[in-house]
């Protein structure tokens, strides 16, 4: 029987050795984009002292994976990922892929869908930015009105790069509209629709639209699970029972969206969040609407070991 691994900036770990994954976090994170002068760069000490205390509160709380999610045009930078795995037991995943167009590297607006899908291989398969940190899954992005033309030939050469390497595709989507744009884009390719992830679906209202999409087999990502919009929490909260009394609740996957380090803010942020509400608050209150073990763990340790996992 072939094992199941997930790629993790130190090589890739069996699907067995994992508890609770978190499916979509950042560590270092630069919105200010690729043209900024100082764009990704930051002193891997003071990154590790902001850092260090969310990563040992997660590892106590039980975390024993995390997925960073933030791809090239944002700020990835593998070597503080390499540094910051040094200084926790939780694993780490690194993404091949590129944010929205706005923040593309001007070479990625020239590049045609077989060079994109040839760099997201190499990401997976070699290692990203000339090291030999190999990326875990394939973090995209659309524009608010998007797929732009730029992001769907991104989506195709995500695509041809998954179908090559097993790895799921996960795009930060910021409605159903451009959710369903994406899947058609997709479908059109042949993917099998269990190899994507939509980022960021508990931000769209309409319930209806998550499990239409959960249907076809696409994973609906609810990672902005945050106590301090109670209005927010609750709305995540009913749709999840939803998706579960609908039999889809294999298709969940729960993340804070939360972190980062940001190299614009060097002494940190004031809107920096940790990694343990969905532990310390969220799985009590599943308990308490009746929300047994063995879904909790369906929903924090088997959903996202099935959308990461790749052959090993
Ligand atoms: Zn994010």
């Amino acid at each position: 029987m072939v094992s199941k691994c997930l790629m993790t900036v130190k090589g890739s770990v069996k699907v067995e050795e994992f508890g609770l994954v978190l499916p979509h976090e950042h560590l270092f994170t630069d919105l200010r984009g690729p043209s900024d002068p100082g764009y990704a760069q930051g002193d891997v000490d003071k990154v590790i002292e902001i850092m260090r205390p969310n990563l040992d509160a997660a590892a106590e709380a039980g975390v024993t994976a995390l997925v960073e999610c933030t791809p090239e045009g944002v700020g990835r930078n593998v070597e503080m990922l390499t540094r910051l795995a040094e200084i926790t037991p939780i694993h780490i995943i690194c993404p091949a892929g590129v944010y929205k167009e706005e923040f593309h590297p001007s070479a990625y607006l020239d590049y045609d869908e077989a060079e994109v899908a040839e760099i997201f291989v190499r990401e997976l398969t070699e290692g990203i930015a000339g090291s030999s940190v190999r990326g875990g899954f394939i973090k995209l992005a659309a524009s608010g009105n998007g797929p732009t033309e730029i992001e769907q030939r991104n989506l195709r050469a995500a695509a041809q790069a998954s179908q090559k390497t097993g790895a799921v595709i996960a795009s930060h989507t910021e409605s159903a509209a451009v959710a369903q744009r994406e899947i058609a884009v997709l479908e059109a390719t042949g993917l099998d629709l269990s190899r994507f992830i939509w980022v960021h679906a508990s931000v769209e209202p309409d319930v209806e639209t998550h499990l239409a999409a959960a249907r076809k087999g696409v994973y609906i990502e609810y990672d902005t699970i945050n106590t301090a919009s109670p209005d927010d929490y609750n709305r995540i909260l009913t749709h999840l029972l939803e998706m579960l009394d609908a039999g889809l609740g294999d298709r969940l996957l729960l993340s804070h969206d939360a972190g980062w380090y940001d190299p614009a803010h060097p002494d940190g942020w004031e809107g920096m969040r940790g990694y343990t509400e969905i532990i310390d608050d969220f799985i009590p209150t599943l308990r308490d609407r009746g929300v047994d073990d063995a879904a909790i763990q369906m929903l924090t340790r088997d959903n996202p070991l099935q959308a990461f996992g790749m052959d090993c």
